[in-house]
């Protein structure tokens, strides 16, 4: 499937010579959004960071410079957990299968 020339674009938070705007991290892309059009942003559809999927943009994904998908957001919020069980914990925990587990 070719990339179409319209699609969700894959906002980032990128330093440009104009200051720190969103910008489409897509190769062939070259969109921006202007600092003062970023309030129109959230709602908006967007490609994740991680893994191509579509998701909706919120000022709280806005927050991250690399914003991603619910199901990434899951993720990584489970390999945090299982990180940090594995610090608190003195048994060896095996990541790979806690990964396995959660897909
Ligand atoms: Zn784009
Ligand atoms: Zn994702």
């Amino acid at each position: 499937m070719s990339r179409a020339r319209r699609h969700p674009h894959r906002y980032r938070k990128t330093t440009t010579s104009f200051g720190r705007v969103w910008t489409c991290a897509l190769p062939d892309c070259n969109h921006y959004q202007p600092r003062h059009m970023e309030t129109l942003l959230p709602g908006k559809q967007a490609t994740c960071n991680e893994c191509d999927n579509i998701y909706i943009l919120t000022h709280e994904k806005m927050l991250s410079d690399e914003p991603i998908c619910d199901e990434c957001e899951t993720l990584h919020e489970m390999r945090r957990r299982a990180l940090q069980e594995k610090a608190n914990s003195s048994n060896e925990v095996d990541l790979d299968e806690v990964m396995k587990g959660i897909r």
